[in-house]
């Protein structure tokens, strides 16, 4: 790419979407950006989907995909479930959808290319959700809103509300915490063997994501089908084996949390969403505000309900909307919330 290429599109930004589509590992949702319009669903070309198929072909489906579902000449806002710098196009890696594939792949080129009619935004879906979140939920004054997606991978974002500014990394990269070393508790210490998506070895995603405790379920029951749907049948059954499940793969996410507000004191809004947390529901929620209710030293405030309920927001399903996050990232919609 040139440099007028990235001024060109940077000139661009800040625009009107006409159109959304969400890239998540399983689903690709989309939608019309105008009043009763409604969502469709088609499964995305991921590895998560077609293991083994080489991520050459299904980058190549990606975009056929994305390239089927744009309007004409519309201006499309996309989600993507990735690390990638939304100032560039260019994705940086992205476990549920390529693997340990970690060669730069500049898919808003390839999009430009496939169909030249659309201007496309390409959007980190954190940065999706947390724009959402902002507009949506974050209080009058707030300064920086936090958002802490627990799905098929873990990632994280902060905004800052008053500039309405994500900060970002030379390769335009924040809160990719889901392949960090995962802090787990004394009792769980194998756990530090899982093997997570990216090749790493005991990284938060291994461990914490939906196949990380999926993986967990079977290493504690032995169960061969659906872990998953064992695992919130036995919490609803208050089973003791299930409690433990969550509160080892919970107890990595609170550690997190406890850094991230440590190190951040203007966090007046820490979200968590994605299927994990939406799945998981109240059980989750309560999880970890008992994990994180016990100061960890004398430089950890107590944290009681009223303080969580101001703070720390279980986003239940449908309470963050990507697409309409994506968009109102593309517009800079989160200046609304000043
Ligand atoms: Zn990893």
């Amino acid at each position: 790419m040139t440099a007028l290429d990235t001024r060109d599109r940077a000139t661009v930004a800040r625009e009107t979407a006409t159109f959304a589509v969400d890239v998540g590992g399983t689903w690709t949702r989309s939608r019309r950006l105008e009043d009763g319009a409604t969502t469709d669903r088609v499964p995305t070309p991921s590895v998560l989907r077609r293991p083994g198929v080489p991520v050459a072909v299904l980058r190549e489906d990606l975009v056929e995909l994305l390239g089927s579902l744009a309007p004409s000449l519309a201006t499309v806002a996309v989600s993507l479930g990735a690390a990638l710098d939304d100032r560039t196009g260019v994705v940086h890696g992205s476990a549920p959808l390529w693997g340990a594939a970690d060669d730069p792949f500049d898919l808003g080129a390839a999009l430009a290319r496939r169909r030249p009619d659309v201007v496309w935004h390409l959007v980190n879906d954190v940065t999706a959700a947390v724009t959402d979140v902002a507009v949506r939920h974050a209080p009058a004054g707030a300064r920086h809103v936090g958002y802490l997606t627990v799905s098929s991978g873990i990632a994280y974002r902060c905004l800052d509300v008053p500039r309405s500014r994500i900060e970002v990394d030379e390769r335009g990269l924040q809160g990719e915490v889901g392949h960090l070393v995962a802090q787990v508790d004394a009792e769980d210490a194998d756990l530090l063997l899982s093997r997570c998506e990216c090749g790493g070895r005991a990284h938060l995603a291994a461990i914490s994501s939906g196949p990380g405790i999926a993986r967990l379920v079977v290493q504690r029951t032995g169960a061969t089908s659906d872990p998953v749907a064992r695992l919130s049948a036995g919490l609803g059954a208050g089973e003791g084996w299930a409690q433990g499940v969550l509160r080892s793969a919970v107890a990595p996410v609170a550690a997190l949390l406890r850094t991230v507000w440590t190190l951040d004191p203007h966090l007046d809004l820490l979200a968590l969403g994605g299927g994990v947390v939406e799945g998981l529901g109240t059980a989750y929620e309560r999880t970890l505000r008992e994990l994180l209710s016990t100061p960890a030293s004398y430089a950890d405030p107590p944290r009681d309900d009223a303080w969580f309920d101001e703070h720390l927001r279980c986003c239940a399903p449908g309470e963050v909307d990507l697409l309409a996050g994506a968009a109102a990232a593309v517009s800079g919609a989160s200046e609304a919330v000043r």
